[in-house]
């Protein structure tokens, strides 16, 4: 059956919650008209260059340079802001890496092929017989073990947008605006 002319009250009929399904149409539904709203405020204060407003960008370009803001500021605003926006989270799980952070228990789990999960604490000793560092984790199951699962953040959806974005504004900026 076709999803757009399912009737909310069907679902409940086979025992789903109505409210998941209402919900999350509602939801979307609000993200559009975000969206629709914004795009509406950009396309009336001139941004799209259609309708002569603060946006638009000859004036835009006026106004800044007004401001003494050259080419060249904008392309490293935009540049930094790339840089962050592709390194913040190497640059978090690399620190985490090294403080033994977000890292969990490799051992086997109760039920055989899982496993333990529990967070590990990262524990260094020296060992006599070696001459050398030791370096154990040990979760709070009392398994000791030579490593650990990292779990490293990944960028989301925003943080693609915000560096796809950036490159695509200083290929712009380089490019088309002299
Ligand atoms: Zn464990």
């Amino acid at each position: 059956m076709n999803e757009k002319h399912m009737n909310p009250a069907m679902i409940t009929g086979n025992g789903q919650p109505r409210s998941g399904f209402v919900g999350s149409r509602l939801h979307n539904f609000g993200l559009t008209m975000v969206v629709m709203g914004a795009s509406f405020v950009l396309y009336y204060l001139g941004l799209f260059g259609t309708v002569d407003g603060p946006l638009t960008p000859a004036n835009m370009g006026a106004a800044l340079s007004g401001l003494g803001v050259t080419q060249r500021h904008v392309i490293m605003v935009l540049l930094s802001v790339l840089v962050f926006a592709l390194c913040w989270n190497w640059v978090f799980n690399l620190t985490s890496a090294l403080v033994g952070a977000r890292m969990t228990c490799k051992a086997d789990g109760k039920g055989g092929d899982a496993t333990c999960g529990a967070p590990v604490k990262r524990t260094r000793r020296h060992s006599k017989r070696s001459g050398q560092t030791v370096v154990a984790y040990v979760c709070p199951h009392g398994h000791r073990r030579s490593e650990a699962h990292f779990h490293p953040v990944k960028k989301g959806a925003f943080s693609n947008t915000v560096w796809i974005a950036c490159v695509a504004f200083v290929l712009i900026t380089v490019f088309y605006i002299r």
